[in-house]
């Protein structure tokens, strides 16, 4: 039997032993799970008496270059365009000596950017710990998500602390508009989300189903 050893089991926990293998994790869950607010919170303990963790979004609900998280902690974070190579980014991070990057709103990454993280890990000994969700709001996994889920060396699912209005647990992301539970669209909304006609509400699979999104239907 092949075990992993009780040092491989932790997901995210700081390994003491450099020459060990580093390794890609993925966490991911529903909006308002949580993520940013993990991410932030492995950034700063990491941070506690050490300089080689860095910080990266794939795109942040209010500013470039921050990662915020609705609980209102936040932190300055070096900003990645979705598509763009990371060549750039990855002689930063080997200039700073980096020997852990934990990654923020992972699901917003290209597929070749997964990839190039894979290489992060494997060719420079880098710890990539990535938070994202995994579904989209018609529920279809992201291409960069179901990466992450082929390759990664962990994949962990966040408790579901985000429930539906009926108090089950929230597994969809829906996304509403104009009052009405979209069944179609693009998978990223380019424009303003916080203008109003468009917001995102976890729903559990029933009341995403039918379109529900309060105890009084309309
Ligand atoms: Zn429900």
């Amino acid at each position: 039997m092949n075990r992993p050893s009780p040092a491989k089991r932790g997901g995210i926990v700081e390994r003491s032993k450099r020459e060990k293998m580093a390794e890609l994790t993925f966490t991911y869950g529903t909006m308002a799970s949580g993520k940013s607010t993990l991410a932030l919170q492995l950034c700063w303990q990491l941070r506690e008496g050490r300089s080689d963790v860095a910080l990266w979004t794939f795109g942040d609900r209010s500013a470039e270059g921050m990662v915020t998280s609705r609980i209102g902690i936040e932190a300055a974070a070096e900003a990645i365009e979705p598509g763009e190579s990371l060549e750039r980014h990855v002689g930063t991070l080997l200039r700073r000596a980096i020997n852990i990057l934990v990654i923020d709103e992972a699901q917003f990454a290209s597929v070749s950017q997964i990839d190039e993280l894979a290489c992060i890990v494997d060719d420079h000994a880098i710890d990539v710990h990535a938070f994202g969700l995994s579904a989209d709001f018609l529920l279809n996994v992201f291409p960069a998500s179901a990466r992450l889920f082929a390759i990664a060396d962990w994949a962990h699912e966040l408790p579901l602390t985000s429930s539906c209005w009926c108090g089950q647990k929230g597994r969809c992301n829906a996304r509403v508009v104009n009052g009405v539970v979209a069944r179609e669209g693009t998978q990223i909304v380019t424009g303003d989300v916080s203008e109003g006609v468009v917001h995102y509400q976890v729903l559990c699979r029933a009341h995403y189903r039918l379109g529900q999104l309060s105890a009084h239907a309309s």
